[in-house]
């Protein structure tokens, strides 16, 4: 029997019991009393005691030496891939699939993004393909490894850990330091993530995190930059706060810097949000399961799983079709959003967005092909059970 876009709503609704948001956030704890606090002493804004401990938890739960809170996910790329040493006229390998962010933070550099390909089983960068492709297009230069083919520097490689899957960070960690180019780890989507134990964000130069509203942990808008690298997070706090040199009345600036810290109010619903991080976690988990068991039973669609390496947060589930059912991602798409079931395609990938269209790449099938078959399907916590106050 072929498979009907009927039979997969039918299995994404046995799940949902109904009418479901992509991801909604759950507000629920200590969000009210912490921002009721802020707003009662008056500390809403850029300085305050709520920054400092939502650094210090964001540090506590992922591993990492250093949390930098800062205005959004963009952000903490964007000023990550500057202290990494991106400059005007390099260029930054990354995936074509992720979300716009990642070749935007590029682009704010005046550097080039340059696509390279994803396997299947962890929707990330492909470790393999990439030490093949560099091997052939690479040549050595002055401090760094400069594309032949442009002539430019290659400054840095940025993966993703898309939806919460780990991309595999070991091979990826060798082929990086076989052509001496730093890895930044976009962590956007995976702060609950580990790989082989360790929290992501802990295994290049540094990462960025955002909590956008829809992401796992929200403060409204905000991001965060990890490191494990004292200097650098240093560097990290000066550069996200205009540069400024401490001192109790002078205003001094000694570069250009940029207005990218987090505000009081925002880190006070983050402290709130963390508080509940492992809650969110078993239930997006137990979630997953009750997703993997509906769409068993159905030949030619799969629910996604983590691999054996790599423990997902499972941020946002993923149905993904066979190869040879691409015909039936519209019709899904169609018919789950008219029954009220938030559902979406994977980001379009960068090499098709018009800005990004002539930038280099490397032949990205995978990506081309993952992007015809994924189905994002709705995943807020609150669907496998409310969660303890
Ligand atoms: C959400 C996200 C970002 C950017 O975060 P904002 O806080 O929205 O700026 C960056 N990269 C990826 C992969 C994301 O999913």
């Amino acid at each position: 029997m072929t498979l009907t876009a009927e039979q997969v709503v039918a299995a994404i609704e046995s799940v949902t019991g109904g009418k479901a948001l992509l991801h909604a956030p759950e507000i629920a704890g200590n969000e009210w009393t912490y921002v009721k606090e802020c707003l009662d002493t008056e500390w809403v804004s850029t300085v305050g005691a709520y920054v400092d401990r939502f650094e210090k938890m964001l540090a506590e739960f992922t591993g990492a030496g250093f949390a930098v809170a800062v205005v959004n996910g963009t952000a903490a790329l964007h000023a990550g891939l500057l202290l990494t040493g991106v400059r005007s006229g390099d260029e930054v390998i990354i995936p074509s699939l992720t979300f716009v962010a990642t070749a935007n933070a590029v682009a704010y550099c005046g550097a080039t993004p340059h696509f390279a390909e994803i396997e299947e089983r962890t929707l990330g960068l492909d470790p393999a393909r990439l030490a093949d492709y560099l091997a052939d297009i690479a040549r050595p230069g002055d401090g760094c490894v400069v594309n032949r083919l442009t002539g430019r520097p290659i400054r840095a490689v940025v993966c993703m850990h898309t939806f919460g899957h780990p991309v595999d960070l070991d091979p990826l960690v060798a082929v990086c330091e076989r052509f001496g180019l730093p890895l930044v780890e976009d962590a956007a989507e995976s702060l609950g993530s580990t790989y082989k134990g360790r929290h992501t964000g802990n295994h290049g130069k540094l990462a960025s995190l955002s909590f956008n509203g829809n992401k796992i942990v929200t403060t409204g808008g905000g991001g965060a930059i990890l490191t494990n690298d004292a200097e650098l997070a240093k560097r990290a706090k000066h550069l996200t706060t205009t540069a400024k040199q401490p001192h109790p009345f002078e205003f001094r600036h000694d570069m250009v810097g940029y207005n990218y810290r987090l505000p009081n109010v925002n880190a006070a619903i983050g402290c709130a949000q963390l508080e509940r991080l492992p809650g969110f976690l078993e239930r997006k988990r137990l979630l997953a399961g009750r997703y993997h068991a509906a769409f068993a039973p159905l030949a030619g669609i799969r629910a996604f799983v983590e691999t054996d390496f790599g423990r997902s947060n499972y941020w946002l589930n993923v149905a993904l079709l066979e190869p040879g059912n691409e015909a039936l991602l519209e019709p899904v798409l169609t018919l789950s959003n008219q029954r009220g079931l938030q559902c979406r395609p994977a980001w379009t990938p960068m090499h098709h967005l018009p800005m990004y269209a002539d930038c280099p790449r490397m032949e990205l099938k995978v990506t081309d092909s993952v992007a015809a078959r994924l189905i994002n399907i709705p995943s807020s916590p609150r669907l496998a059970g409310e969660g303890e106050r």
